[in-house]
């Protein structure tokens, strides 16, 4: 495994220098010879989550989602009905994940990550979509955590987290959230207060995605109630498991992601050495702002995967399913649904990818990663919806996968700012000079 690690390492290293061979127009190609192969996109295959497709993809990437394909079909989905019932799933997948290479995949080799671009990221998390299994929290692990540390972590910070993070021996998890504040982030209670060199923090956050097996959360705390202005009062704490005073809740009873850890977190005096405030004092609403509309992008990208997802597999159900003496897939409702579905996931695919794109070369801006998060969220449940209806009442049995397709996708248009907060957003850029 550690084998397979240092290769998929390497294989990554490679990409910078290749990446970008995005297909030419026939045309083009049949004037110069050296041109690559036209990648197709998922509305010219025959199954959407073909590998080999989709323009921003090299090969090397195909390569790396054959990896996590496997791991994903091999280490994964046989256990997560079981992981469902424990409502956690293993410290082992953890480690398997990190051995194969597929966590920390966007951080960089020196700071001890794996060194791969975001594309390869966003590959770990479409693959673990296409197993239809929510209950590993690696994408907010290793591309919300993970960034945090490496951003604005001192060199010791990074030393001790980062390396332990990518061999998922530590997990991670961020605690924002508190029972009074959610979608108003500058209306939080959690406080800290200097006591000499450390800081003591109390207070209790809720909803803390991967918070009960959590090794290290990232703490919003206030630390200047007087600040002019709520947001230059916030600060960021590396929290860790056995820290005297911090406790965690039981694991929350959910509608969907039942094999999540989902958990509240108590602090009660915690004593927080110096050493683990994250970046600077007083700028943490800064640092979260600034990480948003990867966190955004990324849930967007979840969402659209699984649309992909859930269409194959209720293309696969109704070319089986018989009524009336033949396959449901002849009836014409069918087909317009199939017809409409297909034309929307494409539709939000390219979108989703030109985000992708733009996010790995410069950077995407808020408001286009807010776009994509609830615009795609948004289809999520709605395919969800038309494909449990097209199962009929397997589609509400949980033996049918559709069915935990269905409740997981109600959560994407809350969590990562809810849907309503995202047009607030996007408006802002409609109806003010920016
Ligand atoms: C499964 C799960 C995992 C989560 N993981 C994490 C995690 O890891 N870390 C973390 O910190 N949090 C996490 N969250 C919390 C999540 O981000 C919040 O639930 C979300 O931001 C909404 O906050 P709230 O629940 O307090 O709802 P509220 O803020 O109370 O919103 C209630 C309703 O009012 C609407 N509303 C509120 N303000 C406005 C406004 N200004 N304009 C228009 N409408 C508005 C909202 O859109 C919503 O419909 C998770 C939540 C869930 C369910």
């Amino acid at each position: 495994m550690a084998a397979l690690r240092k290769s998929c390492s390497a294989l990554l290293n490679s990409l910078p220098k290749r990446y970008g061979r995005v297909a030419k127009s026939t045309a083009a190609q049949f004037q110069d010879e050296s041109a690559a192969p036209v990648r197709k996109e998922i509305g010219e295959v025959n199954n959407m989550m073909e590998i080999g497709t989709r323009r921003i993809f090299a090969e090397e990437h195909d390569m790396f989602r054959q990896t996590a394909r496997r791991f994903f079909q091999e280490e994964i989905l046989p256990y997560h009905s079981e992981w469902e019932k424990n409502k956690e799933i293993s410290r082992e997948a953890w480690e398997s994940a990190g051995t194969t290479g597929l966590l920390g995949v966007n951080t960089a080799e020196e700071h001890g990550g794996i060194g791969g671009d975001f594309l390869s990221a966003a590959i770990v998390w479409e693959e673990q979509s296409y197993v239809n299994c929510s209950g590993p929290g690696f994408s907010l692990h290793s591309d919300i955590v993970m960034p945090y540390i490496t951003r604005y972590g001192t060199k010791a910070q990074i030393d001790k987290f980062i390396p332990m993070l990518t061999a998922g021996k530590w997990i991670g998890a961020i605690a924002m959230t508190e029972p009074g504040a959610g979608s108003d982030l500058q209306g939080v209670k959690t406080n800290a207060k200097r006591d000499g060199d450390d800081w003591i923090l109390n207070g209790s956050k809720v909803f803390i995605t991967n918070g009960y097996l959590a090794d290290v959360v990232i703490v919003v705390a206030v630390t200047n109630p007087e600040a002019k202005s709520k947001a230059h009062g916030i600060s960021l704490f590396l929290v860790e498991a056995g820290m005297p005073g911090f406790k965690k809740g039981k694991k929350l009873e959910k509608m969907g992601y039942k094999a999540q850890d989902t958990a509240e977190l108590f602090f009660e005096d915690v004593r927080i050495p110096k050493e683990n405030l994250l970046g600077e004092a007083n700028k943490g609403f800064y640092y979260l702002m600034q990480e948003l509309p990867q966190e955004r992008l990324l849930i967007a990208d979840m969402g659209i995967a699984l649309c992909e997802w859930m269409f194959e597999e209720t293309r696969a159900y109704v070319r089986q399913r018989k009524a009336f003496g033949k396959t449901i897939s002849s009836l014409q409702t069918i087909q317009h649904k199939l017809a409409e579905m297909k034309t929307e996931i494409c539709v939000g695919r390219s979108f989703m990818d030109q985000c992708l794109e733009i996010h790995q070369n410069r950077g995407c801006d808020s408001f286009s990663a807010s776009m994509a998060k609830y615009w795609l969220t948004d289809l999520q449940c709605s395919v969800a919806d038309r494909c449990v209806q097209m199962h009929g009442g397997w589609g509400y049995m949980w033996e049918y996968p559709i069915a935990r397709a269905f409740v997981d996708s109600r959560v994407q248009p809350i969590y990562g700012g809810t849907n309503e907060i995202m047009k607030e957003l996007i408006a802002r850029s409609i109806v003010s000079d920016i």
